[in-house]
């Protein structure tokens, strides 16, 4: 903590010196990211607004002779050897399979990777929703495009990560973390349409921080309410299509249709659509009053956000509750609300930076009181999406 890029790059140098006994070719970064705004609407086919963030997974690497390819964790402190003639998933260093499934992907696109030495280092909380999975791949793929003066489209790069983590690790993820990792921008977040890809930016309110707050409880919950949401976004289009013409997702219902034929849904549907119709017309006003400087009506769309998913979209729980809730009584505080799946987690908050220090002070002391928990408060700032550190 507190090492600058280039610090931990040189430190990772000498590392892979350690290992390999010679120097990297190169190193490179991808970043984490926070979901400032857009909860569930990215399998609804609708918007997304990510920003990259300055926790990154650093990796360095060089050619080597053979046919494998040797990759030492720093976190871990495990070694893993991939054998490129027969890539396979393995249940030990199972870190190693976002680095697996890349290359997987890299040859089913039909080039071929060399082999290689990498070692890779991180300091994204695993597990905790800031996509520190997304990151691994994105610095993979970064990596051998580098080694090998290959060319790569960011949208490509980031749908081939996409691909390695859906269809080799087995976690049916979206679009949206491997796409802001590969092209955030500092002090910016980017409005997605998670259908078309198109996307913009938007520079965040001067004098702010991006505050994630960990609740610290177990998302025990998450994978199977995560598939019931599903569903039920599901049904809602199967029952709404027979009403509206040529919807194939919740992100072709307006707010209008849905005033107008909510009425067919069952009561639940009903509400999981409310959620879902609103939080893409809320996304879409976030962008407008970025762009407008309405850091005001900014931080009430987050606010409003957090609300709609706890009480329509119904995954939000007691600590998440307590955090936004301790976040917004911050005078500094633009709008918080609780990030990524829901049932725990983090929430994401948008601060000045002169209350930073009395927002860690009154959130820790509030969720402490309240839970026993101490959460983890952490400062970011919206940072560069992935590259070359040297
Ligand atoms: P999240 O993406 O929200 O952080 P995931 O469960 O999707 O959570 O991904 C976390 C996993 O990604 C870790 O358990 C580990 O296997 C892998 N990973 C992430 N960062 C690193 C790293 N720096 N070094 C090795 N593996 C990492
Ligand atoms: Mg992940």
């Amino acid at each position: 903590m507190g090492s600058s890029v280039e610090e931990r790059a040189r430190a990772l140098a000498d590392e892979f010196r350690g290992r390999f006994g010679r120097e990297p070719e190169v190193v490179v970064r991808a970043p984490g990211r926070v979901e400032l705004i857009g909860g569930h609407t990215d399998y609804n086919e609708g918007f997304v607004m990510p920003a990259a963030i300055d926790r990154d997974v650093l990796m360095a690497g060089a050619v080597a002779q053979g046919d494998t390819v040797r990759v030492w964790s720093v976190n871990f402190g495990e070694m893993s050897e991939i054998l490129l003639t027969d890539i396979r998933r393995v249940e030990e260093a199972s870190w190693s399979n976002y680095i697996r499934g890349v290359l997987d992907q890299f040859h089913r696109a039909g080039r071929v990777t060399p082999p290689m030495e990498l070692v890779v280092e991180g300091n994204i909380p695993l597990g905790s929703g800031l996509s520190s999975s997304a990151a691994l791949e994105v610095a993979t793929a970064c990596l051998i495009l580098k080694l090998t003066d290959g060319d790569m489209d960011g949208r490509e790069m980031a749908l081939l990560c996409q691909r390695a983590e859906n269809e080799f690790v087995g976690v049916n993820c979206g679009i949206m973390d491997q796409f802001i990792s590969v092209l955030g921008q500092a002090g910016k977040t980017m409005f997605l349409d998670c259908r078309t890809l198109d996307h913009q930016f938007a520079n965040l309110p001067r004098g702010t921080r991006i505050v994630v707050a960990d609740s610290k409880k177990p998302r025990t919950l998450a994978g199977s309410e995560y598939n019931v949401r599903r569903a039920q976004c599901e049904e809602a289009v199967s029952i709404l299509r027979k009403h509206i013409n040529g919807i194939r997702a919740l992100r072709d219902v307006s707010v209008e249709d849905l005033e107008r034929h909510g009425g067919k849904l069952p009561d639940v549907v009903r509400k999981r659509a409310r959620h879902v119709v609103h939080e893409n017309e809320r996304v879409l006003q976030a962008l407008r009053a970025l762009n407008a400087g309405d850091e005001t009506e900014f931080g009430n769309l987050l606010n409003q956000s957090h609300a709609s998913a706890r009480d329509l979209y119904e995954i939000s729980c007691d600590e998440m509750n307590w955090l936004q809730e301790a976040a917004v009584s911050v005078p500094g505080c633009l709008g918080s609300r609780l990030m990524g799946g829901g049932f725990g987690g983090c929430t994401v908050s948008v601060v000045r930076d002169e209350a930073v220090d009395e927002f860690r002070a009154v959130v820790s002391e509030r969720y402490a009181r309240q839970t026993g928990i101490e959460p983890e408060i952490s400062v970011l700032n919206a940072s560069d999406g992935a590259g070359q550190v040297f």
